[in-house]
């Protein structure tokens, strides 16, 4: 496996309407697409910065994963994500390796990526992505 960038940094807030003038008026990035994802109970907005994008994820719903995430430890970094080529053989070998993996095979995430997730147990506690565009 050799991933080949990071693909984007996820980043927890309470709300993308506060959020995004940041982004936009301080940084001077511009928020390309803003999607809800239903399974992750999560509306995304997204810039880019080189090949890398930043990925504001806000909760719509305390008991998803956003929700949970940010009552424990507030706002902040939430994950960070690798492209890597081929998906479902990098979760198999991560796994091989010992490591805990939260997606066994790849489900969909925002953009049309397929996505796994490592728990952050095993990767010295940041939630780690693998994510792989659609062919
Ligand atoms: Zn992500």
């Amino acid at each position: 496996m050799k991933p080949t960038h990071i693909e984007h940094i996820g980043i927890a807030v309470k709300s993308l309407e506060q959020a995004i003038p940041f982004y936009e008026n301080v940084l001077g990035l511009k928020c390309y697409s803003v999607e809800e994802v239903k399974e992750q109970k999560v509306k995304t907005a997204f810039f880019k910065v080189g090949q890398t994008k930043i990925e504001l994820l806000e909760s719509t719903d305390p008991e998803g994963p956003i929700g949970k995430f940010i009552e424990k430890k507030g706002e902040g970094l939430h994950h960070m994500a690798f492209a890597v080529e081929n998906l479902e053989e990098c979760l198999k070998e991560t796994e091989n390796n010992g490591v805990r993996v939260i997606d066994k095979t790849p489900r969909d995430g925002a953009e049309g990526l397929k996505i796994g997730f490592l728990h952050p147990k095993s990767t010295f506690g940041v939630l780690t992505e693998f994510c792989e565009k659609n062919k």
